[in-house]
């Protein structure tokens, strides 16, 4: 299996991933399928299907165009408001591309339909990849708008923090830089989080993508991932690991909204949506 990692405008990436017997192609969430198209036309492989984490404007906006260019295109995911669907999974589900198995999983927090994507193939002696859209990102992970902290936990630590430690982890958006900055102050004393930030800062020197990262590393870096460790806990003040993910998302908007002062009403919408302001229905 070869992943192909597309950078889309300034911090997204759509992924195209070709199983190298069939030549048969994956894209997994478009934004800007004419580009898409020109890879799979050099790449010479066939695009049959596409899998969409979940239905937010930045990881859907290529699926309707791309419908239109590709008549019989599988457009998949697991949420009704995903543009263009062809096909709703569900939660365990495991799909086949010649070699390449796709098990979903349903990793809710972000939006309630937030569906990963976890790959292997047969015969093969190349890691798994996870597709995580953004339940998990390199060192952070997306915000949770829809559900609770708790399944948000849920979806972090019992779906995707227990898959082998080898799993390549593509992610949504690179983040990365900000994201390892906020774990620095979460743990000021965790080396691996000093040491990835040293190579991601190197990295975006260069322009280069910062994804894949594994699983294995993500444990080690990952505040998201590491609610149970007691620098985290003492960072957040909080011990129930649902109450510590809750605070670290709380943190994490604040110091992006220190980081880069935002648009007015994107600024006010976020202070509500992460209680930075408080509103009538809280008193
Ligand atoms: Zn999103």
């Amino acid at each position: 299996m070869k992943v192909k990692v597309i950078p889309v405008l300034e911090d997204n990436y759509m992924y195209l991933i070709i199983e190298e017997h069939t030549r048969e192609a994956v894209a997994v969430d478009v934004a800007v399928p004419k580009r898409l198209l020109e890879i799979t036309a050099r790449e010479e492989v066939s695009l049959t299907t596409v899998l969409t984490t979940h239905h937010h404007w930045d990881h859907t906006r290529g699926n309707a165009e791309l419908a239109h260019l590709r008549p019989g295109l599988e457009v998949m995911g697991a949420d009704e408001r995903i543009c263009a669907l062809t096909r709703r999974l569900s939660h365990g589900e495991e799909l086949r591309f010649g070699a390449i198995h796709v098990r979903c999983l349903l990793t809710p927090g972000h939006t309630t339909g937030h569906m990963s994507y976890f790959l292997w193939e047969d015969e093969c002696p190349d890691p798994p990849a996870l597709f995580s859209g953004d339940a998990l990102s390199v060192a952070g992970c997306g915000w949770h708008l829809e559900d609770t902290a708790q399944q948000m936990y849920q979806s972090l630590a019992k779906i995707l923090g227990t898959l082998p430690p080898q799993t390549k982890v593509f992610c949504g958006h690179e983040h990365t830089l900000s994201n390892l900055e906020f774990a620095q102050k979460v743990e000021p004393c965790n080396n691996h989080v000093q040491a990835k930030l040293s190579w991601a800062q190197k990295r975006d020197d260069d322009d280069i993508p910062t994804v894949p990262s594994t699983l294995g590393e993500e444990l080690l870096y990952n505040p998201f991932l590491r609610v149970t460790e007691d620098p985290v806990r003492e960072f957040t003040g909080q011990v129930a690991p649902a109450q510590v993910l809750e605070v670290l998302c709380r943190e994490r908007a604040r110091f992006q909204l220190a980081l880069e002062p935002l648009q007015p009403q994107v600024r006010a919408l976020l202070a509500l949506q992460w209680g930075l302001l408080s509103t009538p229905q809280e008193k």
